[in-house]
């Protein structure tokens, strides 16, 4: 046994790394999340699905040429805990296998086919100073690690938005307006090409619209398409 192995068994029993979603320790081959849960994991299969809910939601707002989303998540279900320990409990490096292993998984159904650049949604740096990282950022580099497609900071927040939690779909949509912007470096470069947003999770898709809404009015006959980790399911 390399020394290396020994002592992260030894860690691994002073201090066993828990699965993020049933909490019970995991296997030394397992990663953040055991292979039960891995594999009871409620996709959606939007990848797979025409007109799928996620591109119901954006019809008739902003154009997108397709979405897809990798699991369900309800926010009392212990699935919700991935995106918890993603975006609140310094466990990026989660976000950045799952999606990883999520694009593995997708390439047989051709969403990835054509995408130019991988555009993560924006932090403003208030939250980036408290947080330490943008998750979002993460989700696309394991996106671009399967598919070598690169990932392009297109866009910044220029506005801290208020939390939205509470509001609905109007109030959000409103809330959100103004919140992001084309970093004007790349306006040339893309023009033309065929962008992915990602993101944490999709609830009214009012963020996403926005960063869709920014990159079309910023960048000349710029296609759009969503990618999130997780999509909000609705009671
Ligand atoms: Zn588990």
């Amino acid at each position: 046994m390399k020394i290396k192995d020994l002592l992260s068994s030894a860690a691994s029993v002073l201090m066993p790394r828990l699965c993020s979603v049933c909490s019970k320790p995991l296997d030394s081959d397992e990663k953040y999340i055991c292979r039960k849960c891995m594999m009871d994991m409620p996709r959606t299969h939007y990848e797979d699905i025409e007109f799928n809910a996620m591109e119901q939601l954006m019809a008739g707002k902003v154009p997108v040429e397709r979405c897809a989303s990798y699991f369900f998540y309800h926010k009392n279900d212990p699935y919700a805990s991935i995106l918890h320990d993603i975006k609140y409990r310094n466990m990026p490096t989660m976000g950045r296998w799952l999606t990883e292993r999520a694009s593995r998984e997708m390439l047989s159904s051709h969403f990835f086919d054509g995408i130019d650049a991988i555009v993560p949604v924006p932090l403003h740096y208030t939250k980036l100073a408290s947080r330490g990282y943008n998750q979002s950022e993460y989700l696309a580099q394991g996106i671009s690690k399967t598919t070598g497609v690169p990932v392009v900071k297109a866009l910044k927040a220029v506005r801290e938005h208020s939390t939205q939690t509470h509001k609905d779909a109007a109030e959000r949509l409103l809330n959100i307006e103004g919140t992001f912007a084309l970093s004007k470096r790349h306006c040339k470069d893309l023009a033309g090409k065929h962008l992915l947003i990602v993101d944490d999770v999709v609830t009214t898709g009012s963020t996403l619209l926005a960063c869709a809404q920014a990159l079309k009015d910023g960048v000349h006959n710029v296609k759009i398409s969503l990618f999130t980790l997780a999509a909000a399911q609705l009671e």
